[in-house]
C-alpha cells in the first residue's frame, strides 16, 4: 500500500492516489477503490478536469467533468466519456467496478442523440 498522503493538497478532490474524498458534485463521501486510483465519483459519476495527461494533475481548469457517454474498448473495458462544464474539453476515464451502471446507462440514453 503506497503512502502518498503528504502529496494530497486538499485542493484536488479527485486525486490520482486512492484515498477517500467528498464528491464536490453530490456531496457523498467516496471510499477508496482498492485496486486502482479513483478518478471519479461512483454515485453521480462526475469527475474533475485536473489532468492534461491521465494522472498528471497539470490542468489548471478544475472544472466539473460531466459524464456524457460510454465507450466499450475491447482492451480497456468500459470508458466513461466526459465533457468539462467549464472549458468544454472531452476527457475519458476508465469505469470503476462500483460505478452506478444504471445511472451511466441513463446518461448514455439521454445523451445519445448528440453522437
Ligand atoms: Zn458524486
Ligand atoms: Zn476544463
Amino acid at each position: 500500500m503506497l503512502s502518498l498522503h503528504k502529496k494530497m493538497k486538499g485542493l484536488f478532490m479527485f486525486i490520482e492516489i486512492d484515498e477517500p474524498f467528498i464528491c464536490e458534485k453530490c456531496g457523498k463521501s467516496v471510499e477508496p477503490l482498492g485496486y486502482t486510483s479513483r478518478d471519479h465519483c461512483p454515485y453521480c459519476l462526475y469527475s474533475k478536469h485536473v489532468d492534461k495527461d491521465p494522472g498528471d494533475r497539470a490542468e489548471e481548469c478544475h472544472g466539473a467533468l460531466k459524464p456524457i457517454g460510454l465507450e466499450n474498448n475491447a482492451k480497456k473495458g468500459y470508458t466513461i466519456i466526459y465533457q468539462c462544464e467549464k472549458c468544454g474539453a472531452i476527457r475519458k476515464n476508465k469505469m470503476a467496478n462500483d460505478d452506478d451502471f444504471d445511472l451511466l446507462m441513463k446518461i448514455v440514453a439521454e445523451n445519445s442523440f448528440k453522437f
